[in-house]
């Protein structure tokens, strides 16, 4: 598999000194996952890990304490799983140098019925002071309800829209997981029964929350196939916001073609690389991806690159206002940061729709394109944090992530710059979809931020 490739400013071997704010010492790092982002901190020159289980929550709690008296904690990086974050954060006691992965209150964002409802507020917010064109700006997510607690307003909205087609989803579920679609309220009878009534399972006290949303009828297809589009973006602070997009992602087939003849096939309809892989002839040689390069070369060749630029700025526009739901109320720390996995539908008519957005996008592989894709992803994610302090800071562009928003839209420094997949000119900061030479970026603003150290007195 890939090994990361030597550039200046990077330390040459395992043992070299760390120049970075740390000192003369190596980074300290601690890892929850046994996947990609494992290999990609274990071959980082320079990173160190630290072994052994976590240590239960109060010795770990006099451990830091006594560290922090030494003036340090026993790590310096921390990509840790959801469980672990909701479990210590409280008490933890971080230091001004230490980086941990995900903001406590992630879930505003992630579960699919609190996301709706925070874009439903910042639209109704734009509706009142700026008025019902910009509120338009909003309508990329797909009318949803909270089930049980809306169930009523449900129920008018599907009398008013008789023979549409819904799709079901637990609310805090993934990979496809007790999603299924229906077209008549009799249909939800027996969901009803079991997920509904709180005294049918006595291991629950409450019934589990659902989402109920529009289906997309008409996915943009191809070869027949429906696909959604995963993006991969990494916010580093919410106040004031930050974001860095990243230009490559794919997006997931289907692993059979598109028909509304027979909406209980999930094979058809959940376009999950969990779900298609089950499928009885899915062939894993074959996969069922496509380069989000390749994607937007495909939409450039058969619509017109000014087509494609739209799809891609709509996506742009999803990332910032759903961002922006949350700006206020995710509990900004300047220790936390979040690497999103977006998923993004288009519709027969080029709009780009969100589904819903991942705190942990899958980090495991499905195959060598896959791996490399995620090691390069999860390598820059390192490179924009630069722990190793061989940045300026002041760059817009770091391997494949680009700067698109920091309090506000970043621009390209030329004013206008190519994507060279298609020859469009434009002057936001985003590329997603385009050419990706990362490392070769990468050597070039090693070298420039390493000259200009040096003519810089420190
Ligand atoms: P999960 O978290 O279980 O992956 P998602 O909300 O991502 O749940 O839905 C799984 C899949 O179902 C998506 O990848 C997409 O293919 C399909 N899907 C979900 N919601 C819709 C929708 N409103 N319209 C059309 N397809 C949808």
């Amino acid at each position: 598999m890939s090994k990361s490739t030597r550039v200046p400013g990077y330390m040459q071997s395992k043992g070299a000194r760390n120049r970075g704010p740390l000192g003369d010492r190596e980074i300290r790092y601690k890892c929850s996952m046994q996947n990609t982002i494992l290999d990609v901190l274990r071959a980082r020159p320079g990173w160190q890990e630290v072994s052994g289980p976590n240590p239960p929550q109060q010795q770990q709690l006099q451990q830091q304490q006594q560290q922090e008296k030494k003036g340090e904690g026993d790590w310096d990086f921390h990509w840790c799983d959801r469980e672990w974050l909701h479990a210590n954060y409280d008490t933890m006691f971080l230091q001004e140098h230490q980086k941990i992965l995900h903001f406590r209150n992630h879930y505003e964002l992630t579960r699919k019925n609190l996301m709706v409802k925070n874009l439903k507020r910042l639209r109704k917010q734009t509706e009142r002071e700026m008025g019902k064109k910009e509120a338009e700006s909003f309508d990329f997510y797909p009318t949803t309800y909270e089930l049980p607690s809306e169930y009523h307003i449900f129920v008018e909205e599907f009398k008013k829209n008789q023979g549409i087609i819904w799709i079901m989803k637990p609310a805090a579920k993934s990979q496809g997981r007790g999603i299924f679609l229906f077209r008549k309220l009799k249909d939800i009878t027996d969901w009803k029964k079991g997920e509904y009534q709180p005294l049918t399972d006595p291991n629950r006290e409450v019934p589990e929350t659902y989402v109920v949303q529009r289906y997309i009828e008409d996915p943009y297809l191809i070869g027949g196939r429906k696909f959604d589009i995963r993006v991969y973006v990494l916010v580093v602070s919410y106040n004031p916001l930050k974001v860095w997009l990243y230009r490559s992602g794919f997006a997931r087939f289907s692993n059979s073609r598109f028909s509304l003849d027979s909406i209980e096939d999930a094979y058809v309809h959940l376009t999950n690389v969990a779900v298609q892989k089950t499928a009885p002839d899915y062939d894993p040689d074959k996969g069922c991806k496509w380069a989000t390069q390749q994607l937007r070369s495909y939409l450039t060749a058969k619509h017109g690159s000014d087509a494609a630029r739209r799809v891609f700025q709509g996506i742009d526009n999803i990332i910032i206002k759903s961002l922006q739901s949350v700006q206020k109320i995710i509990i900004n720390d300047k220790h936390c940061f979040e690497m999103y996995g977006y998923d993004v539908l288009l519709d027969d008519k080029l709009k780009p729709w969100l589904i819903e957005i991942n705190a942990s996008p899958s980090l495991t592989a499905s195959g060598k394109d896959d791996y490399d894709l995620k090691h390069g992803v999860l390598n820059d994610v390192l490179n924009v944090l630069d722990l190793e302090n061989r940045l300026t800071g002041k760059e817009k562009r770091v391997g494949g992530f680009d700067l698109i928003w920091d309090d506000g839209a970043v621009t390209t420094d030329d004013g206008a710059m190519e994507c060279s997949v298609n020859s469009v000119s434009t002057t936001s900061n985003s590329f997603l979809g385009c050419h990706c030479d990362r490392k070769k970026h990468l050597r070039e603003i090693y070298t420039a931020a390493q000259a200009l150290k040096k003519s810089t007195p420190s």
